[in-house]
């Protein structure tokens, strides 16, 4: 219920902002919309490279969870994997469905979509946007600044259910569509992520995998993001 409130402020604030942008119409809402989407995948891959390497806390389990072989359908691992979850918060079960996703790519693909966007929207894009619609009262900003903004914000929201999208094999029409034009990036572009998980962390359109590569790399070799934190313990 609280959830399903959440999510409504959530539409009506971004719709608020919307109307608010479009009431001030310019050419620079193009260029503003690309650098929103830009953006939006710079975070969607920041995150991700955080999440890949943050170590999980040790104690709760995950590891048997993790390198569980039976199969997990069955009863004993469901019963594992409910209790192990409801000890860690919104952000911890992040942090072991990012990593479990290497393994079992096509788990991600299968979350519910509320899975996928909801901690996002509570933690993050819910606040930002109630944060946006307060600046365009308070400062009046110009409209592509507004529709840049709320790009970005559209493109934040629905990281985690894009990233699913490349590890399934049916996708709706927009997700094809989004595809063929290098808005979204392509199942194969991705795989250089899973080939290594030291690269191409940007799941969205992967415009700024050249950049996070760079970033990457320069942390690695100050001795950040040990291959220790890549799997629970
Ligand atoms: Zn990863
Ligand atoms: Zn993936």
């Amino acid at each position: 219920m609280a959830m399903r409130l959440a999510l409504i402020l959530f539409y009506a604030s971004m719709t608020a902002s919307l109307v608010f942008g479009l009431a001030d119409p310019s050419w620079w809402m193009l260029p503003a919309a690309l650098a929103g989407w830009y953006v939006a995948d710079a975070a969607s891959g920041l995150i991700h490279m955080y999440m890949d390497y943050r170590p999980t806390r040790e104690g709760l389990g995950l590891d048997r969870l993790y390198f569980y072989e039976g199969s997990r359908e069955s009863a004993e691992y469901q019963a594992m994997f409910r209790a192990a979850m409801r000890k860690l918060n919104p952000i911890e079960r992040l942090v072991y469905d990012f990593k479990n996703h290497h393994p079992r790519p096509h788990a991600l693909g299968r979350r519910k979509l509320g899975r996928q966007i909801n901690s996002t929207v509570v933690f993050g894009t819910l606040p930002l946007s109630l944060l946006l619609n307060a600046a365009c009262v308070a400062f009046a900003p110009p409209g592509w600044l507004v529709i840049g903004l709320l790009v970005m914000l559209v493109g934040g929201t629905y990281a985690q259910y894009f990233h699913g999208t490349l590890h399934r094999e049916t996708n709706p029409w927009f997700v094809q569509m989004m595809r063929a034009t290098g808005l979204l990036m392509t199942p194969e572009a991705h795989e250089k992520h899973h080939a290594t998980l030291r690269q191409d962390f940007s799941t969205n359109c992967g415009w700024s995998n050249p950049v996070l590569n760079r970033v990457f790399a320069a942390m690695r070799a100050r001795g950040r993001m040990a291959d220790a934190g890549l799997e629970p313990r």
